[in-house]
């Protein structure tokens, strides 16, 4: 890679979803590389910071993520106008498990949207390591209806992980590209 070619970017991206469904696995596992079967519950935000090097159609960049973690209680309310401040991406999270955090999609979309406007964003379906009860054709087409890109992810082992954020690097980058 000639160093002229390296660029870099620093993304603010905010993981949103139901309390649960593995935001903060999934944070921890893209910066960290590790995974727990017990966090303590995220009180109001934490960020994470990682590096990853993107392959684009304008060559490969280096993105320097900033990933906002949420904790998705009520009772924090307040502090969401900070915690969506300055995002120019999202992944919104459910459960694969939970019928009722996919149920919730729609209103976590809508909040990114009234805050961040129309950012790029990936559906993650979060725990596919076990036994689903939100069936395939149900998650794709809500997917379809919402255009938006679609991944089943593991925190637990990793799957899909690294993955999602590199595609979602690559959204942006698109997206900001644009005349
Ligand atoms: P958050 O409230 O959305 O931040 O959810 P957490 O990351 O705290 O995860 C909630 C629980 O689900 C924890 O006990 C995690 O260990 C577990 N968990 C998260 N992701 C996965 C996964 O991909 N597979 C499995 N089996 N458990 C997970
Ligand atoms: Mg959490």
């Amino acid at each position: 890679m000639q160093p002229e070619n390296e660029y870099s970017y620093l993304f603010k991206v905010v993981v949103v979803g139901d309390g649960g469904v593995g935001k903060t696995s999934i944070t921890m596992r893209f910066s960290q590389g590790i995974f727990r079967e017990s966090y303590k519950m995220t009180i109001g935000v934490d960020f994470a910071v990682k590096t990853i090097e993107v392959d684009t159609p304008f060559g490969r960049r280096l993105v320097k993520y900033q990933v906002w973690d949420q904790s998705g209680q009520e009772r924090f309310a307040h502090i969401r106008p900070l915690y969506y401040r300055g995002a120019i991406g999202s992944l919104c999270v459910y459960d694969v498990t939970n019928y009722e955090s996919f149920e919730h999609l729609p209103s976590w979309i809508e909040e990114v949207e009234q805050y961040c406007g129309d950012i790029p964003m990936i559906l993650v379906g979060n725990k596919r390591d076990l036994p689903r009860s939100v069936p395939l054709e149900d998650a794709l087409e809500f997917a379809i209806k919402r255009n938006l890109l679609y991944f089943e992810t593991s925190a637990k082992t990793g799957e899909n992980v690294n993955e999602v954020f590199a595609d979602l690097a690559r959204l942006i980058i698109l997206s900001r590209s644009q005349v």
